[in-house]
């Protein structure tokens, strides 16, 4: 396919010829809003540019990792030097333990750490460990968090399966979530009644501490608390779903922010600055009952990868040489954006919330205010899909769909927010 007939409709009925759906990961399909999607191209800072041409101020942002913008040029720069040494080994390097020693430097519950590929496998293997490590089955987790396409945690889960209301996925069979209860967001005495009732069987509560995967849900205060108190008191773990809040709403992620030490914590996104990397990590005597130490299993051909590594290591030595003020910037901008955007709304008097932490958010078409999943899925997602058009028109790129989060950079700076608030006034006005 030449450049001039690559119209939006030509490629994606190309890639529906050989991919399902035409995608690698379904939300990028636009089910949820329709038509069809953009093929990037490439992207630069705020940027991403598509393959006709056109650029967009970007707010996908790959889904999180891109919290300087799109190839920030020392990432660029580590990955063409760790290009030049070689692609994989398949045994140990320095590079591994320079990004680990970073990573238990800023994350505050973190002693060892484990890297695997994606959050996905980081999940999976903080669950297994977690029932390796307690002897114990049940996992408790909410309804909206999503914690990748696990098996056993594909239950009322949220992002792509919300998007697409499934329920559930086709192909899990019961047995694997047999060991999983699911309770709702910020609902603590759901919470406390499971532990009441199960308390003794429950190996881990695996959560979102800021939940991004039904659109942004804060935890009301005390929430959290109350989840470190009922996991410490029945001998289970708390595992701290971190792939997207890490680095994301504070260098230690939201157990910095919220002052709260889970057990095990899962991490992905800017961990690897848009190459496949996550990691797993916790308090040493839980992290030694991982092979070769312990009994607990998980291994990865690319693990630890020297490209990830360089990528990662070069997101996060730049997060700790402006952790001073890098969260005071990405707050100012952010707030500065949810309250433009908000301010559009009401103009139009469209019912809606902005929900943010940091340069996290979601605006919601809900008259109230969103605490778990049950009421995000009452959103008007009809008035979303048009909002989101409109918003592609005036080139801005948000996510393509009600139940995501918003990624703001430090590259989006005063300017791109103005217009993007500009092109969210005339997307009320469109819906109004
Ligand atoms: C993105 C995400 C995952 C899954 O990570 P993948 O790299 O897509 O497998 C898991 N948990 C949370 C909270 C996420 O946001």
């Amino acid at each position: 396919m030449s450049q001039s007939d690559a119209s939006p409709e030509r490629m994606f009925s190309r890639a529906c010829a050989v991919l399902p759906g035409g995608v690698n990961s379904p939300v990028r399909a636009y089910r949820a809003v329709g038509g069809v999607p953009i093929f990037a191209k490439s992207a630069t800072g705020a940027f991403v540019t598509s393959e006709e041409g056109r650029a967009y101020i970007d707010y996908v942002a790959s889904w999180g990792p891109m919290l300087f913008g799109h190839t920030p040029p020392f990432v660029v720069e580590a990955l063409e030097r760790a290009l030049r040494d070689g692609t994989s080994f398949g045994m140990p390097t320095n590079g591994e333990s320079e990004l680990a020693e970073l990573v238990v430097q800023l994350v505050p519950s973190i002693e060892l750490v484990r890297f695997v590929n994606s959050g996905t496998e980081a999940c999976a293997s903080a669950v297994r460990l977690a029932r390796g490590a307690t002897g114990r089955r049940l996992i408790v987790k909410c309804a909206g968090c999503y914690h990748g396409a696990v098996d056993s945690l594909l239950a009322r889960a949220g992002s792509g399966v919300a998007t697409l209301g499934m329920p559930d996925s086709a192909g899990v069979p019961p047995g694997a979530v047999a060991d999983t209860a699911v309770v709702e967001f910020n609902d603590e005495n759901e919470l406390r009644d499971i532990f009441e009732k199960k308390g003794a069987e429950i190996a881990a509560f695996i959560v979102e501490p800021v939940p991004g995967n039904m659109g942004l849900v804060p935890p009301r205060p005390g929430y959290l608390e109350l989840a470190r108190k009922l996991t410490r008191d029945a001998g289970a773990l708390l595992i701290f779903d971190e792939v997207m809040s890490g680095f994301r709403v504070a260098a230690g992620g939201a157990q910095e922010l919220f002052g709260i030490t889970p057990d095990l914590t899962t991490l992905g996104k800017i961990i690897g600055g848009g190459l496949p990397v996550a990691a797993y990590g916790g308090q040493r005597d839980i992290m030694r009952h991982l092979a070769p130490e312990g009994a607990v299993y998980q291994a990865g051909t690319l693990s630890g990868n020297p490209l990830g590594m360089a990528a990662g290591l070069a997101m996060l030595r730049e997060i700790e040489r402006r952790r001073p003020t890098l969260y005071d910037l990405l707050e100012k901008r952010s707030d500065s954006l949810a309250r433009g955007i908000s301010e559009a709304l009401h103009a139009q008097q469209i019912a809606h919330v902005v929900q943010r932490c940091g340069s996290l958010f979601t605006l919601f078409f809900s008259p109230i205010s969103v605490s778990n999943f049950a009421e995000a899925q009452k959103c008007d997602t009809a008035k979303f899909a048009k909002f989101f058009h409109t918003m592609l028109d005036h080139g801005v790129q948000l996510p393509p769909s009600q139940f995501e989060c918003c990624f703001v950079s430090t590259a989006h700076d005063e300017d791109i927010i103005l217009s993007t608030i500009t092109a969210a006034k005339s997307a009320a006005e469109a819906i109004a």
